[in-house]
């Protein structure tokens, strides 16, 4: 059940938004468990050496900070965590943690990995179509060498308990230059696995132009990682879904089937769709940035998956059991890595993984689907309830005080009068900045704002 924030050791904290930072990092040292290094770092905000930057990326200037923040209230095959985001975009943090802290209250999320191997493509061409069969029954031949082949590039990959698992042939005899495709299936253990399953390619290369006769084209891993999926379940009491509000008196039954209505509509609508899928990046992402994981393979992934079934539809599914209460699930590929890139080389990446008790790759994906299900689900209870725009403008009109000028106490002032008066707009908070500071003068030193 929901813990005062000084109850440690469950996500479950209430309160923790409204603890000073000193507060919210003593949270997380005792949950984490985190080294004095660790916590250093936390306070020099995350800055990356230019040693470090100018070795990840060419021509490197400095870096770029992200707020980084602490989703809370997950539990995840009976585990809690308390979950790193790296994001600039308000609101998802606490979408995500009011998500979890539903999801908690009715049992917390159930999580597998559906399977876990990276594609690489090898492109045979100068093939006449008439002879794609006969090269297929080249390659099933010589399947076993291959893949031992294959095995031989990455000898401490298979040590680690991974490798070479298949080779699979397709075939397109209609394109405008007919070709055909090998598709390398490698199980990369606990790496991402992009630069694993480029290199086994390009070795694979001239041993398949000998046996084939054909000439290899490109070599290169698949983003569209449908066989490195992970799934997220939760089933949440609908009592938990009731809004009663002023205006608004809604039963949990009622938003319950409210949501399943959003989700039908984004399963039929590629217009809802992206948006709705978009929701669940915002769960997901954040994680992947912060554990330094390669974002742009994930999103590319996600969204091709999103239309695996001939058409782009909704990621995830939301039906009504049979006693009223909503039943949620999520499957989604997730090429990720808890080494190589930069997720042991970036400090900040480390700190993250440390954060998440150092999952296996496996329980990182799983993390991750759980928060893209859980975003997913506080959009769609605001979209269907309050609408999303209440939440939102609260954080975007802070944003926007910022953005007129506004410094220290004016912030929190200036966003409140915007969200009463309904003027959620840069001229508005122009405008409200002048008069807050006209009835603050005398007490303002416009000479030396404050920081
Ligand atoms: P690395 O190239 O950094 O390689 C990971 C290495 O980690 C392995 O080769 C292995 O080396 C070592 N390792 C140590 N422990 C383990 C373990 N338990 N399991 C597996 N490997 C282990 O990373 P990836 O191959 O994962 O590639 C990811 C990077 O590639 C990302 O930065 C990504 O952005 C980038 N990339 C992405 C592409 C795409 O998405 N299309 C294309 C090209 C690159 P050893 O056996 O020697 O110890």
């Amino acid at each position: 059940m929901s813990k005062n924030v000084l109850s440690l050791k469950s996500s479950r904290l209430t309160g923790f938004y409204k603890l000073e930072r000193g507060g919210r990092l003593d949270v997380l040292r005792e949950f984490s468990d985190l080294p004095v290094d660790q916590t250093r770092l936390i306070g020099q905000d995350g800055s990356l050496p230019f040693d470090l930057a100018n070795l990840f990326i060419e021509n490197a200037i400095g870096s770029y900070p992200l707020p980084l923040g602490i989703a809370t209230n997950f539990k995840i095959n009976n585990k809690d965590y308390i979950v790193p985001m790296a994001v600039e975009e308000s609101s998802v943090l606490a979408a995500a943690s009011n998500a979890a802290k539903v999801i908690y209250d009715s049992g917390g999320f159930k999580t597998k990995s559906l399977s876990s191997l990276m594609i690489g493509q090898i492109q045979l061409l100068d093939i006449h179509p008439s002879d794609f069969n006969q090269v297929e029954v080249l390659i099933d031949l010589n399947k076993t060498k291959l893949l031992q082949l294959a095995d031989e590039t990455h000898p401490r990959l298979k040590m680690r308990g991974g490798g070479a698992r298949d080779i699979e042939v397709r075939s397109f005899p209609d394109a405008e230059i007919p070709f055909m495709v090998l598709h390398v299936l490698l199980d990369t253990q606990e790496a991402m696995g992009a630069n694993i399953v480029n290199t086994v390619c390009e070795r694979l290369a001239p041993e398949i132009e000998k046996i084939t006769g054909c000439r290899v084209g490109l070599k290169i891993l698949s983003n569209f990682a449908d066989r490195k999926i992970f799934q997220a379940k939760c089933q949440i009491k609908s009592s938990l879904l009731a809004i009663n509000e002023t205006h608004l008196n809604l039963s949990g039954e009622d938003v319950a089937k409210r949501i399943v209505e959003a989700f039908v509509f984004a399963d039929n609508d590629i217009y809802r769709a992206t948006t709705h899928n978009k929701g669940i990046m915002n769960g997901v992402d954040p994680i992947a940035i912060a554990t330094g994981n390669d974002w742009r393979a994930i999103e590319a992934g996600a969204h091709a998956y999103a239309a695996h079934r001939g058409r782009y539809r909704s990621l995830s599914k939301w039906s009504l059991l049979p006693n009223g209460d909503l039943e949620g699930e999520l499957n989604i590929p997730l090429q990720l890595g808890t080494v190589g890139g930069v997720t042991r080389l970036h400090p900040m990446a480390r700190l993250s993984l440390q954060i998440l008790g150092n999952p296996r790759s496996d329980e990182l994906g799983q993390i991750m689907a759980s928060a893209g299900l859980a975003t997913n689900l506080s959009a769609l209870r605001a979209l269907v309830t309050t609408g999303i725009q209440r939440g939102h403008m609260r954080m975007h009109a802070k944003n926007l005080a910022l953005a007129a000028g506004a410094h220290g106490e004016e912030i929190e002032q200036l966003a409140n009068l915007l969200v009463a008066e309904q003027k959620v707009s840069a001229t508005a908070a122009e405008k409200v900045l002048i008069g807050i500071r006209e009835r603050n003068q005398g007490t303002f030193d416009l000479e030396s704002p404050p920081l």
